[in-house]
């Protein structure tokens, strides 16, 4: 065995690895250490999603000829003065970027500083220096990186089309631009600008709102809710969209650290817990949060791309989002609602599911809960305004009055009489009537069935005719894969596809025509969020719900008379069925009784 040191070309791209997974993990860094140079102006373009071209320039500090030789080393920085990490106030620290680009590619860089009367330009062509020469440029930096991972083929290969490496450089872009008004950013390849991001004069706040706009779209900021609370010296700010404008997924999610864009479980866990009586688990809203916190108090060197950050008080944290949330949409929801809907919600009982519907004593065995008075207001600001027409689906039968009453007085929960908003199902009871949230009702009955398979003989599994391929990051791919026994007693049969992606093979027959990707990407934050010592089964509450929850009738389908009265004659034969699997309810009663005080008649 002969133990020999690497040379230092090879040390680099080792650590490249670590850094530079894609072009667009270069422009992050890149761009980072123009926000880190002071610039007030930062341009990115390029070609072939960047594999073969990307420039970033910038108005920044610039580098004397000293300097730009030194920021070439590997671990040299100019932002850890007093070598104290913890304590980074900084986007960079690590000193690796520079030289782990150049490693690996054909980087040059050139610079002015401020206060010098010429720049320098030096070349690292895979990790081999060139000058640094003279050259001619105004103050600031310009680095050009050209063919990305030639130096590393098998680097290369993993690389997605130039659309998907071009979206994920605009991604990154955004993402750091979104913390920054301040500054303007433009990005694009050589014949179109992608991102034209002008910097805010004036008031940084509404320069923020202003940007997100930009960022997150103009829908965001008109129906966004200020966001401001703090507590024990952090401090949290920016905006949170009202509930109705939502996405089937978190990717608009948005957590900031000090200027720092984070990814970060602790964000959407804790979005999800604030919104949870207001959305139903297959919605996300959109938000984008800024935590202003002593550096001491986080530490942000857990991970090579610094996308993670650790907080020394992850509760205090959580509990400071949800709160704050929570607090804004109250606040939203007060001045949303209307007195007499309040007045009206306020009288809805709702009634958490006992069972058994019709057992021995004859009566029911539930007791009306009259909802909080806080909550209505807040659940009527969310509601569309009940409009005086019937939403009735095209060809449905409304039953004659006979059979009605019939219904009525045979069954808890009525005969279904309409579809309001394609969501709620009225249906009239003996002494009032009840409105079921069908999607709420549904993904509980969905959750019941799959419990009692899975105690009796398993999950029936149905064969997809050809195998979807699901991309998810490495990461998330790999969790679920690892339980991919598991997951097959749920009737989710998967493998690994490549390093970022899954193949699905089978799915729950129960949940029939279902969208397995976004089931299997749900499932991979809900693994995420789990954490790994535990089994499945022990989880069984919030994986059975996650996969019900796709294999449920959406809000917004329509049903006819046939299919509402089925739905409610199942919730009446199922357990549990009163309460959503999120503990909400699914269905609310107003008494005739509730309804005669309303209209003062009694
Ligand atoms: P880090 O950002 O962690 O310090 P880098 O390798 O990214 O490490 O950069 C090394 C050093 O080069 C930085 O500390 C900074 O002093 C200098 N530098 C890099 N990019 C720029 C730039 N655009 N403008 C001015 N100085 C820069
Ligand atoms: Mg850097």
């Amino acid at each position: 065995m002969i133990i020999r040191r690497l040379p230092e070309t090879v040390v680099n791209r080792i650590a490249a690895g670590e850094v530079i997974e894609r072009p667009a993990s270069a422009v992050k860094e890149l761009v980072e250490n123009s926000i880190d140079a002071g610039a007030r102006r930062i341009e990115v373009t390029v070609r072939d999603g960047g594999k073969s071209l990307i420039m970033v320039a910038d108005d920044g500090s610039g580098m004397s000829r000293d300097d730009l030789e030194l920021a070439i080393e590997r671990h040299a920085t100019s932002k850890l003065p007093d070598y104290d990490l913890s304590a980074i106030a900084s986007l960079g620290f690590r000193g690796e970027a520079l030289p782990s680009i150049g490693a690996v590619s054909r980087m040059s860089i050139t610079s002015r500083a401020a206060a010098a009367d010429s720049a320098w330009t030096l070349a690292l062509e895979g990790g081999r220096k060139s000058g640094p020469a003279p050259a001619g440029h105004p103050a600031g930096t310009r680095i050009e990186v050209r063919d990305l991972f030639y130096a590393t083929p098998a680097r290369l290969k993993f690389l997605r089309s130039e659309r998907s490496e071009t979206q994920q450089i605009a991604d990154a872009v955004n993402r750091l631009a979104m913390a920054r008004p301040d500054i303007a950013f433009i990005f694009g390849d050589e014949t179109r600008a992608r991102i034209r991001l002008e910097a805010a004069e004036g008031d940084l706040l509404e320069g923020r709102l202003e940007r997100l706009a930009g960022v997150m779209g103009k829908e965001f900021a008109a129906n966004a809710m200020p966001v401001d609370a703090e507590r024990d010296g952090i401090r949290l700010s920016g905006y949170a969209g009202v509930p109705t404008l939502n996405r089937a997924n978190a990717a608009m999610q948005y957590l900031f650290v000090n200027g720092r864009p984070v990814k970060d479980r602790l964000l959407i866990g804790a979005v999800r817990g604030a919104y949870a009586d207001f959305l139903s688990r297959d919605r996300h809203p959109l938000v984008a949060l800024f935590l202003d916190i002593e550096p001491r108090a986080v530490d942000v060197n857990v991970h090579p791309a610094k996308a993670e950050v650790r907080f020394r008080d992850a509760g205090l944290v959580r509990g400071l989002i949800v709160g704050a949330l929570k607090h804004a949409l109250a606040a939203a929801g007060h001045r949303a609602s209307t007195t007499v809907s309040a007045v009206a919600l306020g009288a809805l009982r709702s009634t958490p599911g006992a069972a058994p519907w019709r057992g021995g004593g004859g009566g029911y065995g539930y007791s009306p809960r009259p909802m909080s008075a806080g909550l209505a207001e807040q659940g009527a600001a969310y509601q569309a305004p009940l409009a005086g027409a019937l939403d009735l689906p095209p060809g449905a039968r409304v039953p004659t009055e006979a059979e009605a009453a019939a219904a009525t007085e045979e069954y808890p929960l009525g005969a279904a009489r309409a579809q309001l908003h394609g969501t709620y199902v009225v249906a009239q009871t003996a002494d009032g009537f009840v409105i079921v949230d069908q999607h709420a009702a549904h993904e509980r009955l969905v959750y019941e069935r799959m419990k009692k398979a899975l105690a009796a003989d398993g999950v029936a599994r149905q064969g997809l005719l050809i195998p979807e391929i699901v991309e998810l990051d490495e990461a998330a791919a790999q969790r679920l894969v690892a339980r991919a026994g598991e997951l097959a007693e749920l009737g989710l049969v998967l493998e690994g596809f490549g390093p970022g992606a899954v193949a699905v093979r089978e799915v729950p027959a129960m949940l029939g025509r279902v969208d397995a990707a976004a089931l299997v990407r749900d499932l991979a934050d809900e693994l995420a969020e789990l954490g790994q010592a535990f089994s499945l089964k022990e989880k069984l509450e919030e994986v059975c719900g996650t996969i019900a929850c796709h294999g449920s009738v959406r809000a917004g389908r329509r049903l006819n008379i046939d299919e509402m009265n089925a739905l409610l004659r199942e919730m009446e034969a199922t357990p549990h069925s009163g309460q959503c699997n999120h503990g909400r309810p699914t269905y609310v009663e107003l008494k005739l009784s509730d309804i005669e005080k309303l209209f003062g008649r009694r």
